[in-house]
């Protein structure tokens, strides 16, 4: 079979403007579905009300588009979601591997998990959990061989509240959306071997994983918008996109390029993912 087109995303969660470490995944993302001939989409992850800061979501679609990062289709809001989400858990419960958990972060067992200790009373709390295995590895674009954890754990996939949890989203949006490559921080690959699992107890296909390494302060502090990271500046849109692509180890970095959209240009014909995974073990540092 003819492999399919080349459908890269960039998947922020709406809890703050975008920073530098944001944007070098959206950048490296996009170079990497461009330099592929292929699309890059959008999803706002706006599934947890409490953590979203008002305004966050359109001040990220303001930063792309002044950054020359324009995307295909239309974006794709997690919030507009909730019916696609049930019907997977109820996919999931043929499993049989679905359990509540009644567990306060008291309670919870090594590593978080429940593990069916708990047994909540008919009218306790509970969040939806399940059983994974966790032994499904796989060959990161980036850093290379990534061995599963090799013990089993379980996952919540709707909280107390009600809320939908990442883990369960994400994997049916990257179906949705027909993905086939994720280019992400590396703080989300412990991440990843659950929802491959997931992908497969949903019949849903496979996409290829690139983990990028992750952007700290000069103290060593990752950059996060937890952490008070500063927002970008849109009116200095190329500085920030050639101290992005220096921080990808990318040749066109010190470009002549007048424009942002030069520079993306020549930034997609002298893509070298390898120059990133020779950094992959390095803390990228921005000043
Ligand atoms: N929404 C997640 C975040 O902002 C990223 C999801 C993903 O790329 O898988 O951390």
């Amino acid at each position: 079979a003819a492999k399919p087109q080349y459908r890269g995303r960039f998947a922020p969660s709406p809890t703050g403007p975008l920073h530098m470490g944001s944007l070098l995944t959206a950048l490296a993302s996009y170079l990497h579905a461009r330099s592929a001939s292929g699309l890059w989409l959008l999803r706002i992850e706006d599934i947890d009300p409490p953590r979203e800061v008002p305004g966050a979501s359109d001040s990220i679609l303001r930063s792309l588009e002044a950054h020359g990062l324009h995307w295909d289709e239309s974006v794709l809001f997690q919030s507009t979601r909730l019916d696609a989400y049930a019907e997977a858990l109820n996919t999931l419960k043929a499993s049989g591997r679905l359990f509540p958990c009644s567990c306060t972060r008291a309670t919870l067992g090594p590593g978080g998990s429940c593990l069916r200790r708990c047994k909540p009373g008919p009218d306790d709390p509970t969040a939806l959990r399940i059983q994974l295995d966790e032994s499904m590895g796989f060959e990161d674009q980036i850093l290379g061989t990534q061995a599963p954890p090799g013990e089993s754990g379980d996952l919540v996939l709707r909280r107390k509240d009600g809320l939908y949890a990442y883990a369960l989203a994400v994997v049916v949006d990257d179906a949705r959306q027909g993905v086939t490559h994720v280019v992400r921080g590396a703080d989300l690959l412990p991440q990843t071997f659950a929802q491959l699992e997931l992908l497969t107890l949903l019949h849903s296909p496979r996409p290829d994983y690139a983990h990028l390494p992750i952007v700290c302060d000069h103290r060593g502090t990752k950059l996060s918008k937890q952490a008070g990271a500063p927002a970008i500046d849109d009116k200095r849109a190329l500085n920030n996109l050639r101290d992005a692509l220096r921080l990808l180890r990318q040749p066109c970095a010190d470009s002549p390029a007048a424009t942002v959209d030069e520079l993306l240009v020549q930034a997609t014909a002298d893509w070298d993912p390898r120059a990133l995974a020779r950094a992959a073990k390095e803390v990228l540092v921005y000043h």
